[in-house]
Formats: structure tokens, sequence, C-alpha cells
């Protein structure tokens, strides 16, 4: 048997299917091409990981995930004449002959071209043409093409090659102004001089080295030193000269004048209030007076935020004034607890009570939790409501969520249990107590209806988190999708229990709330969110506002579950979006960015930038790989709050580590 075989189909799994290119003759044909062999021995144990692996030359081979990508984006029919550029390895060509394809391929280092021929014959692959050359001459003896690859980028698409396509072929091909940073593109000739350009999204190849391609001054083998060539494209001066002319600055954050500014705003069905870290205390406090504002004079009745469930149902019943459980535990006990269990939050909080105290219960503004990490709490709840209201039903429910319950502490275990055994164990119990409770909705709901809701949303949590620890395991964008679109679900159906009227203010991290589609997730990942739902929906009744910073100190941890700590933010990188506005020199400031707002910054902010993004764990010293994402700000918000410097939020002392202090947030004074 081919000991090769299982990581094979795990890299198909997880990074070609898994990732959404579930074409059926793309993965047989990548199922065929022993990868092991196109990579130099010492890398052969890593031949199925999805990433790029050094060759010969200072080249690389792509990673499979790309290679897939390009073969589906040229959508390789049976029998098509097919034109691979930067052949490298020949590993693409392969695949591209294992899908049917006659295929003729052109390497600029003969070297590498020779050793890739050699390669081909040996595995059987002999009736692909390899010649080394320029490939942005093309081969116009073998012209026209059905499809061309090209597998490094150049400056700008090769008019040669467009004259080489067939009516109706497709051209894919990194382009970018950088030599080391592109746009995939999809060229389709539709007639002689007719043709449809399509991204695909962001991507780094090597440079395309040839007439019409980048000139060998720099070399251009390794990718790794082209970062400095990259530099600042032309027009930044006046992107930058615009943003200080769109800048409205932000008054003092407790002013009314401040309230005002977001009055523009208020006719929205939800606002998103977004954050570029989980632990800066200027973007807790502007939410905070964005909120009371919306609130208070346009009666946005839901606050929807980005922990769990559980938690933040015990922050809602302090703010709505309803009794907790007896029994009840302090919310906010797992990692990340910085996050909500902040002085800045309790101000909030404290605030919304006593502004919702003057009002009947129907005025009221609630808060909720959109997250789905709380399995464990999730199933006691519904559990313990059940035994109030129906003994029998939490008997069921008992024994139902008892298939999880090995996992309580440990859900992501869940995932390999059922990877290992092959099938979704616990996935219909789950679902049928969810069922069982929409079923007794009216007879529940006539006690308490603001209980019934918490057991249901629970009960809908369950369900999705078990697909959710599933997915996790899997890899891949899907675990991520099935997160949001849990946060979706949960605000859609929060609005639908308050009425058609009703209005939600969320906050959420900028990669929940910034449309992904806009971003690196969407692009190259497959990845969706919240914004980007609320989007499709709502249209421009949605409102994506995000925040940024230059500098300062944030509250983070250096790893999942370490201990938080106050780091120093570093500056942000020349290239990246927030240099345009440190640069602009206008703190703080707020600047809307959606066409209408017709400012100029839609077009200037449209093409998409290194921007960061910083959760709960911040690593400084590997920034720009782990924090740095592309995204076009104008197309991911609506607004952008911009602070040239900020520090880290005011964090309440772990639970079980006050001096003397009475563990009562939320309920104390
Ligand atoms: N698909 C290949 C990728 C190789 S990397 C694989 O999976 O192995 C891209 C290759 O493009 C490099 O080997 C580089 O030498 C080659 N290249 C760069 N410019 C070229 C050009 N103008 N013509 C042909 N090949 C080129």
């Amino acid at each position: 048997m081919d000991p090769w075989q299982e990581a094979r189909e795990r890299m198909l799994l997880r990074h070609v299917a898994g990732r959404g290119l579930d074409d059926a003759r793309l993965l047989a044909a990548m199922r065929a091409v022993p990868r092991e062999r196109f990579v130099p021995v010492r890398f052969q144990s890593s031949a199925y990981e999805d990433a790029p692996l050094p060759i010969a030359h200072g080249q690389t081979i792509s990673q499979p995930y790309i290679v897939a990508l390009m073969l589906d984006a040229a959508r390789i029919g049976e029998g098509d004449a097919v034109l691979d550029i930067g052949a490298g390895s020949g590993y693409a060509a392969a695949v591209a002959h294992e899908m049917g394809a006659r295929v003729h391929a052109i390497e600029r280092i003969p070297e590498l071209a020779q050793a890739a021929r050699e390669r081909l014959r040996e595995l059987g692959y002999g009736d692909i043409e390899l010649r080394t050359g320029d490939g942005t001459a093309g081969w116009p003896e073998a012209a026209p093409f059905d499809a061309i690859v090209a597998a490094a980028g150049g400056p700008a698409v090769p008019r040669t090659l467009l004259k080489q396509l067939r009516i109706g072929g497709r051209l894919v091909i990194p382009v970018g102004d950088a030599r080391d940073r592109q746009r995939l593109l999809r060229v389709t000739r539709l007639g002689e001089d007719d043709y449809r350009e399509e991204e695909l999204g962001e991507v780094r190849f090597v440079p395309l080295i040839g007439r019409e391609g980048w000139d060998d001054a720099q070399g251009g083998g390794d990718a790794s030193s082209t970062d400095a060539a990259a530099g600042p494209p032309i027009d930044d001066d006046a992107v930058v000269a615009l943003i200080r002319r769109a800048a409205e600055m932000l008054p003092e954050v407790d002013s009314q004048a401040f309230a005002d500014l977001f009055e523009r705003f208020a006719l929205a069905r939800v606002v998103l209030l977004g954050e570029c870290s989980h632990g800066t205390s200027e973007f807790y406090r502007a939410r905070d007076a964005i909120t009371r504002h919306l609130v208070r004079e346009h009666g946005y009745r839901i606050v929807a935020i980005e922990a769990d469930w559980p938690d933040a149902a015990a922050l809602d019943r302090r703010v709505r004034g309803r009794p907790a459980p007896p029994d009840a535990a302090p919310p906010f006990q797992r990692f990340p607890q910085w996050m909500w269990r902040n002085r800045e939050m309790e101000r909030f909080v404290d605030w919304l009570a006593a502004h919702n105290a003057a009002l009947p219960q129907v005025q009221r503004t609630g808060l909720y939790g959109l997250d789905l990490y709380s399995l464990h709490r999730s199933i006691r709840a519904v559990v313990d409501y059940l035994e109030s209201v129906d003994p029998d039903a939490a008997a069921l429910a008992r024994s139902r969520y008892g298939c999880l319950s090995p996992w309580a502490h440990d859900p992501a275990g869940y995932g390999l249990a059922v990877a290992s055994e092959g099938l979704a164990r616990c996935e219909e119990p789950v679902l049928q107590m969810l069922q069982l409770l929409l079923e007794k909705q009216s007879e529940y709901s006539a006690r308490d209806g603001d209980d019934f809701l918490d057991a249901r949303h629970n009960a809908r949590l369950i369900g999705n988190a078990e697909s959710y620890y599933r997915a996790m395991y899997r890899g891949g964008a899907e675990a991520w999708n099935v997160r949001d679109r849990h946060m979706f679900q949960t605000l859609e159906s929060l609005l639908e229990a308050h009425g058609e009227h009703a209005r939600a203010v969320v906050w959420a991290h900028n990669s929940h709330i910034g449309d992904a589609r806009h971003t690196d997730m969407g692009r190259v990942r497959g990845e969706l969110n919240l914004g980007q739902l609320c989007r499709q929906k709502w249209g421009e009744h949605a409102v994506l506002i995000g925040f940024g910073t230059h500098a300062g100190t944030v509250a983070a941890a250096d790893d999942w579950d370490e201990p938080m700590r106050i780091m120093q933010v570093r500056p942000s990188l020349p290239d990246s979006v927030e240099h345009l506005f440190h640069r602009a020199g206008v703190c703080d400031c707020m600047v809307e960015l959606h066409a209408a707002a017709s400012n100029g910054l839609h077009a200037a902010l449209a093409a998409p930038r290194p921007e960061r993004f910083i959760g709960v764990i911040y690593r400084p010293h590997s920034e720009r790989q782990s924090h740095y994402a592309s995204a076009a700000l104008s197309r991911q918000f609506d607004a952008y709050l911009w602070y040239g410097s900020t520090r880290a939020v005011d964090a309440l002392p772990p639970h079980g580590h006050e001096a003397g202090m009475p563990d009562t947030y939320p309920f104390g004074e």
C-alpha cells in the first residue's frame, strides 16, 4: 500500500475539499499525483502540509490549496489545451494532466526545467511537454489554449498570453505592484478583443521574470528579499491628504458632541461596533458612549456582545433587574476574562441598569451573548430550566446531552472522537432536544417568556457548538463559519423576538463585523462573518464600524490560557492601512468610508493593504505574520474610528484573586 496515501487524503479533506474546492475531477487528480516526489527529500515529510516548500534556485513548489485554487479557477476540462507557466517542480502540470488536459509547460530556470522533465517522465507523465524559456511569451506553436495558469506574478497581465487564449479560454495569473504580493486574476477571453477580468483574492507568488514580467535586476529568486522592494504604492500621499480632509475629530468621549457624531447612523437596524484588539480601553469607552446614545435616543433594545450566551445572560439579569438563579456561578470564568471583566464594561453595565430601572420591563434594553463556547454551561442551563418547568423533559435532556458529557471540559476532543469513529454521534440527540423545546414553546413560555427564550437559545447553541467542534477538528474555514453563522442566527432571532421595529447594537471584533468578503478571510480562506451576513440581509440598514490604532498598550496574553499582561502595541507597519492614518496625523477621528459619503475615501481605501488584527493573544515579535492580514478598509467598513494612541483596558482581578473584595460582578454596586 502507498504509505503516503493517508496523508494525501487528509490534505485533500482539510486543505482542498474542506475549503470549498470540491470538484470531483480536481480531487481525483490530486489524489493520483504523488506530491512527495516533487519536493526535495528532506522536505518529504511536509509534502502534504498546506505550505509552499523550497525546491531549488530560490523557487518554491506552490502550496496544495493554491494549486487547487488555480486549476479550479481555470475550469480545466477533459481534453483542454493547457499552458502551465512557471512549471517549477512540475507538480501543477502533473495535476492538470491527471485532469485530462493536454499540458504544455514552461520554466525559466534551465536546471529546474531539466529536473522537472526527468521527474515527470519517471512518474509516467512523459506526455507533458516542458521547455525552458520565458513564459510571458507563451507557446505560440501550441496556441490557442483553453486555459493558461501562471504560478509566478508580474506587474500586469501579459498581452501576449491573452492573444494565445482560445475564445472562451481562461488565464489565471497573479498580478501586483509588488514583486511578492499579488491579486489572483482570472481573465476570460469573451471575443476577439473582449475580455472579462475577475479578482480571486490576495496571494503571494514568486515574481514572474520576463519580457512582460519583472526584469531580472533583483535576482527575483528569493521571495523573502522582496519585502523591501514592495514599498508604498505611489499614490499614498494622495490617500493621506484625503484622510486628512475627511476626518471628523472625536470630541471628549462623554460629551454630547461625541454622541451627536453618530446620530447619522441612528436609523440603522443593526449598528455593529468593532475593535482591532480585545483589550483596548478606548474602544470600550467609545462603544459605550455610542450605545448609550442609540439606546437613550433611538430605542435600541438589544446590545449583543461577543461573549458566551450564559455569561451575558448574567449581565442581562443585572441590567434588566431580573433575579439571578439561586446557585448561579459567577460569569466570565473562562479565558479571556479581561475581555468582559473590566472597569469599562462595568461602567456600561451600571449605566444600563440605572437607565432601565426607570423604565417598564418591555422598554428595557437587554444584553445578550453571541458566542458559542459554553457547551457545558448551556447544557446545564437547559437541564435546570426544564427541571423547573417539566421534570420529565429534564430527564430526557440529561440522557440526550449525556452523549456530549465525556467531552464537557474538553469539547475539542469530541471532534477527534467523531473523526476517528467516522460519525456525527451526538448531532441527532442534540437536535432532538432543540426540536422538543420548539414544540413546547407555547406551553413553556406561558410561565416566563424570558426564561424560555434563554433556554431555547442555549439549546440552539448546543446544536451549533456540536457542529463547531466537529468542524474544528477537520480544520479549514468551516468551524469559523459555523461560529459566525451562529452569531448571526442569534442576532436574527433576538430581533425577531423583539418585534418588527427592533434594533440592535453589536460589540464584536473587527474580524467578525468587517465584511469578510473584502479581507483575506473571505477572499483567500473562504470564511464568512457576521458583518457580511448582516449586510447581505439588511443592506445599508446594517452599519459596520471598524476601530483602529497606531500604537500604545493592550491587555493580551502570550498564548491561550496564559495570564493577561499589559503589552506594548508596536507602531503600525509602514505599508499598513493604519500607517496612512498615522501619517495623516488625525487622531482621534472618525471617517465615513461608504461610497455615498463621497469624500473620496471609498475609492482611495478600496485596494487591499495589510491591516492589524489583535485578538486575545498578541505576539509582537512575529507581528506581520501573526497579526496582519490584507483587507480593503473602505469595503470592509462603512465608517472607521481611528485612535493614534491607545491604552489597555482596566481589567478587574480574575475570579478568586480579589484582595478581600467579594466577587460580585456583575451584581455588585
Ligand atoms: N507550480 C509550480 C510553481 C513553481 S514556482 C510548482 O508547484 O512547483 C514558480 C516558477 O515560476 C519558478 O520556478 C520560477 O523560476 C518560474 N518563473 C518565473 N518567471 C517565469 C517566466 N517568465 N517563465 C517561466 N517560468 C517563470
